[in-house]
């Protein structure tokens, strides 16, 4: 029996790795303190537990080591996936301290209850932020990491103490470095819930159900092909897969290492609001607004290196994203937006 430490295990990415652990039949101790995840997704999370598989929650936060230390101690922990971030980046410009003190300083928190009890192995959720403005694309993992705001300085600051901690205490991880990620559990069971919702597919599709905001469209006097930014939008589940091989490598002795999750192609805000129209079926309004501050004209991942030394392959399209991201939008609307406006009132 393999157990799992997921931090941020009530959120998007986690959520969906929780999913894929319990799956694969290791069992799981999800560790959030609820500011970003939340409870409603642990409960649904809890009733997945596959048969055998024991899914447990913690509440506790990063930045007090006795919480986090607690966990180790209570459970017999094999490795960690680190998903526990704040990862919006104006808002990381706003407040940087917000983002140091909860990215980095629990980070380590995080590695060093692990030393201290001796668990060497994590799995950690970095991203393309820490290469900066593109120097070529697509962008491999030699490119050079010169981050220009602060939320990817933090995921840079913390694959550099990884990198420290291996030499000096033998911690051994693997850092994922995720490009845009999209979609839901293609059951809907869960799917991405951010308060407020930032990114490009959900608000697309949120644009079309009652009550919902008009579409902005930021800038399309890009240099790129039509005009508007080109992204690599990853399937969640597919990106979750690789999660697994990677903590798989560990679980087998492997050393540390970093990956780009992404697949090789991009695809324009033009072209992913297309694809929502054709999978909703519906014409969807847009406003065409100004560029918004930061972000680069185009981010595309090589994904060689993932393929070749893990064994990953991404098998999800772009419309598979969106088509699942649409199916848990729906479930959304009708059930869990009440319950999210009701706190609000
Ligand atoms: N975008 C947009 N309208 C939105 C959200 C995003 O036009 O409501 C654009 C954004 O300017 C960027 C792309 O969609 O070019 C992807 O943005 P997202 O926030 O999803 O991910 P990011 O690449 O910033 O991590």
């Amino acid at each position: 029996m393999t157990t799992v430490l997921v931090t941020g295990g009530a959120g998007y990415v986690g959520s969906h790795n929780v999913l894929a652990l319990i799956n694969a039949g290791y069992d799981v101790v999800i560790f959030d303190n609820l500011s970003l995840g939340h409870s409603e997704i642990v409960e649904i999370l809890k009733n997945q537990s596959a048969a055998g598989r024991v899914i447990d929650f913690l509440k506790g936060d990063l930045q007090n080591f006795q919480d986090i230390n607690s966990a180790f101690e209570k459970f017999d922990i094999s490795a960690v996936l680190h998903f526990a971030a704040f990862s919006q980046v104006a808002e990381s410009v706003k407040n940087p301290q917000k983002y140091y003190f909860n990215n980095v300083y629990g980070t380590l928190n995080l590695l060093k209850a692990m030393i201290e009890n001796n668990v060497m192995k994590i799995v950690f959720s970095s991203t393309a932020a820490t290469y900066g403005e593109p120097e070529y694309i697509p962008i491999d993992e030699k490119h050079p990491q010169n981050p220009i705001n602060p939320y990817g300085r933090t995921k840079l600051m913390i694959e550099n103490i990884m990198d420290d901690y291996d030499s000096a205490y033998g911690l051994k991880s693997v850092r994922l470095r995720y490009f845009n990620v999209a979609g839901a559990d293609t059951k809907s069971r869960i799917g991405e819930w951010h308060v407020p919702e930032t990114h490009l597919i959900p608000n697309i599709l949120k644009s079309t159900f009652s009550g919902g905001q008009r579409f902005k469209m930021f800038g399309t006097d890009y240099d790129t092909k039509d005009g508007t930014c080109i992204r690599d939008y990853i399937n969640v589940e597919d990106l979750a897969k690789a999660h697994l091989l990677a903590l798989k490598h560990l679980l087998n002795g492997g050393g540390t290492n970093f990956y780009n999750l992404g697949t090789n192609d991009g695809n324009s805000v033009k072209e992913v609001f297309r694809t929502c129209e054709d999978v909703t079926g519906k014409h969807i309004d847009v406003d065409v607004l100004e560029r918004r501050e930061g972000d680069p004209a185009s981010l595309v991942a090589d994904n060689k290196k993932s393929l070749s030394d893990l064994g990953w392959k991404p098998e999800k399209t772009l419309t598979d994203s969106v088509a699942s991201a649409y199916a848990w939008e729906k479930i959304y609307q009708e059930t869990l937006l009440n319950g999210e406006l009701n706190k609000c009132h």
